[in-house]
């Protein structure tokens, strides 16, 4: 069993900390937030003071942190985590961030000979909860073999995407998409019922032909339809509006700088905006419904 220091308690790294401990690993934890730590101290985890009180060495620190800013000042600058690790530790970041701040991490680490990784995670609390995460990594292959045993006590399905910073693009073209198909899903429900039809039975057709996706497979944004989806249960999160705008800010800063042709992603985005200055960002995403209503 390893030694784990991890960054980050929020909604997402409590839980994640949490199946470190059932995993058996010694957990080190620390947030800027006592509270959070205190509650994972009850739960068999060591408190730590500081970042690097934490990771003091540690085999494996793990970091899930709102933004790449954050995930920065972690590990970079005379302060930073990085000049207080030694080479055998592996560094995962989970945080959702941009590739870019990702690939600088990398770089870092490199400089000092220590394994990284970026793994950005699809599944939401619940599936951080229930440990049933996805994670998208990014980085050499001997830092995802490292880090595989401790992303399985975490989460089933575990890819490499390619290089440093690959799981990080791999995320926000998934995130974009499922924006879009959100968003396209909620039109075609929206279109039909204004002509009259019923929103389970034209869910029903449109999922045994061409329509059929995720979004009306398994969070149909129309209400009751399914009657576990947000839209059954007044759009609570779920996946809330913020990290949602958050994702396609991500994608269309990174497609802006590559060049790269993203209309439909562009236009998800505004809608997004426009929800959450409506003050619906702490709603579920599928809540997009409403705009079209
Ligand atoms: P959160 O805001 O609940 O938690 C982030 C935590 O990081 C906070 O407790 C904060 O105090 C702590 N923190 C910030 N800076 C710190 C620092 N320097 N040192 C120590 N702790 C620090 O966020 P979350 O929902 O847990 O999301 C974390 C990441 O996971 C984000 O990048 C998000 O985009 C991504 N994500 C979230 C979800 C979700 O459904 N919540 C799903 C997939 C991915």
């Amino acid at each position: 069993m390893a030694t784990i220091a991890f960054i980050g308690l929020g909604n997402m790294g409590g839980p994640m900390a949490e199946n470190l401990l059932k995993a058996k690993h010694q957990v080190r934890v620390f947030d800027l937030m006592p509270e959070l730590v205190n509650t994972l101290a009850k739960n068999g985890a060591i408190a730590s003071k500081s970042a690097i009180e934490a990771s003091k060495d540690c085999d494996v620190v793990i970091s899930m942190l709102p933004a790449g800013k954050h995930v920065a000042s972690l590990y970079l600058g005379k302060q930073g985590l990085l000049t207080q690790l030694t080479s055998s530790t592996l560094v995962i970041d989970c945080s959702t961030i941009d590739a870019e701040t990702a690939r600088s991490v990398h770089a870092a680490c490199t400089e000092q000979n220590i394994d990284m990784i970026d793994a950005p995670v699809s599944g939401g609390v619940a599936a951080a909860s229930a440990g049933s995460l996805t994670f998208m990594c990014g980085g050499h292959t001997r830092a995802f073999e490292r880090a595989k045993p401790v992303l399985a006590d975490m989460g089933v399905n575990i890819f490499l995407a390619g290089p440093d910073g690959a799981g990080q693009v791999a995320k926000m073209c998934n995130n974009m998409l499922l924006a879009i198909h959100m968003i396209g899903t909620s039109e075609a429900l929206n279109l039909g019922t204004r002509n009259g039809l019923d929103a389970s039975v034209l869910s029903e057709i449109m999922l045994a032909s061409s329509g059929k996706n995720w979004s009306l497979e398994r969070y149909n944004p129309y209400p009751n339809v399914m009657p576990t989806s947000p839209a059954s249960n007044e759009y609570q999160p779920g996946f809330m509006v913020d990290l949602m705008a958050k994702d396609l800010g991500l994608a269309i800063d990174n497609a802006s700088a590559n060049n790269s042709a993203t209309p439909l992603g562009k236009l998800a985005l505004d809608m997004y905006l426009q929800k959450q200055q409506q003050g619906d960002g702490k709603r579920d995403f599928s809540s997009i419904i409403e705009l079209l209503q």
